[in-house]
């Protein structure tokens, strides 16, 4: 069994494919996103900040910042890619000096604990066994003044999450069961995220049963992981940093297609079925509307001349009126009063139907005890439908021509 990471249980979790395209088929790329590039130089200069400071060095903030520029260029390649169009390389550069600069105010001369380690590997086990082994890198690890340890994290992204979802992280939880494996004697755990586009820390602590509940987890989503063998695609906001569009059947042809110019692109088969169909379903739509307004024409044509029938020239309409019985439907008032008393009647079997629809979507989700859902599941068969669903695409992804 591979020796797991957080990086690599949330690939798995955010979507199947692209952890199988990284890490069972190992296809490497080139690109790297602006996004990632700036956070390594963010860590980068706060590792030397840190490494400076055990070694008897305080930094001002202009070296720091100095040394920020400095990996910048250095380490600066043409395969960088910038996902949102309205922002060039610059921008990027200005947002680290600035989340660097707001970190200086808040923490120069940088030595009121103790530093440990910076960028500090963990290699531990999640069971008593060892068979289930996980690695990971500790930005900073600090003894605090008050004898705690610390583990730190660099955030440079965009979202400031709630203390509830901080509380919720694995990453640093599961390093504290690392640096328990490792020290022991360790009692008191803080687990600390800087938020450092907000100015902004996240403190969190976990329980001894948060962390046997957190291993318990992490072993069964890694069996789950080991077990698999279908590696589907899960579209979602995230694709736009996703290194493998090309190779995914959810974005491979956006890809085909994105390069062609407007008269081709337009042309291209796919292309112009999609466009075809929208403007068909755009049709049917109007048409739904069209059809309303006339039969309700026809209703009050039908009722002002005070006749049950309208002739057209191959045509007539017949206007029935009913009255029909109303039960309330599922979810409204007196539904549940009604069920009752056709229950307590015996004649609940009389009126009621099985829902095929939500019994297979329970056995889908799992909900039910293992042994019903085998039985149940004896009486259905697998079906292959095909469906067509259109949707607009993402703002970085439209295309106007
Ligand atoms: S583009 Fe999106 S759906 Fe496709 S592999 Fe990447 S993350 Fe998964």
């Amino acid at each position: 069994m591979p020796v797991y990471s957080h990086s690599r249980l949330s690939a798995y979790r955010q979507c199947p494919l692209k952890y199988k395209l990284r890490y069972i088929d190992r296809i490497k790329r080139d690109t790297e996103g602006i996004e990632a590039f700036l956070g390594s130089r963010v860590h980068e200069t706060l590792q030397k900040c840190y490494d400076d400071v055990r070694r008897g060095k305080l930094n001002r903030p202009e070296e720091l910042l100095d040394f920020y520029r400095d990996a910048w260029q250095r380490n600066w390649h043409d395969e960088i890619a910038i996902a949102r169009p309205d922002m060039a390389a610059g921008h990027y550069q200005k947002l680290g000096e600035k989340m660097l600069l707001g970190y200086c105010r808040r923490f120069a001369p940088f030595d009121t604990d103790i530093t440990v380690a910076t960028e500090m590997m963990l290699n531990f086990a999640l069971d008593d066994a060892g068979k289930y082994r996980m690695m990971g890198y500790i930005d900073r690890l600090v003894r605090a003044p008050d004898g705690a340890w610390e583990i730190h994290d660099y955030k440079t992204g965009a979202h400031l999450p709630a203390q509830a979802e901080a509380d919720s992280d694995r990453q640093l939880a599961l390093y504290q069961i690392g640096i328990r494996q490792k020290w022991p004697d360790i009692e008191k755990v803080r687990l600390i995220w800087h938020y450092l586009a907000f100015e902004k820390d996240i403190v969190s602590t976990r329980s001894d049963e948060d962390i046997s509940r957190l291993a318990a987890e992490t072993t069964a989503l890694i069996d789950k992981i080991e077990k698999a063998t279908d590696f589907p695609p899960a579209d979602s906001n995230l694709c736009g940093w996703c290194e493998y569009p090309d190779l995914c059947p959810a974005h491979k042809h956006e890809c085909l297609v994105e390069s062609l110019p407007p008269d081709k692109f337009k042309n291209e088969t796919g292309v112009s079925l999609v466009d075809r169909y929208a403007e068909l379903k755009d049709q049917a739509a109007s048409i739904e509307d069209e059809m309303d307004a006339v039969r309700a024409a026809i209703i009050d044509y039908a009722q002002r001349e005070g006749v049950t029938v309208v002739r057209g020239s191959s045509r007539k309409a017949a206007i029935r009126r009913q009255q029909k019985l109303k039960f309330p439907g599922k979810s409204e008032e007196g539904r549940e009063g009604l069920e009752c008393t056709l229950m307590a009647a015996g004649k609940w079997p009389d009126v009621s139907q099985l829902d095929t629809a939500e019994l297979a979507k329970a056995i889908e989700r799992g909900e039910w005890d293992k042994k019903l859902a085998d039985e149940v599941a004896k009486y259905s068969r697998l079906e292959e439908t095909t469906t067509v669903f259109l949707s607009k695409p993402r703002e970085d992804e439209a295309r106007e021509d």
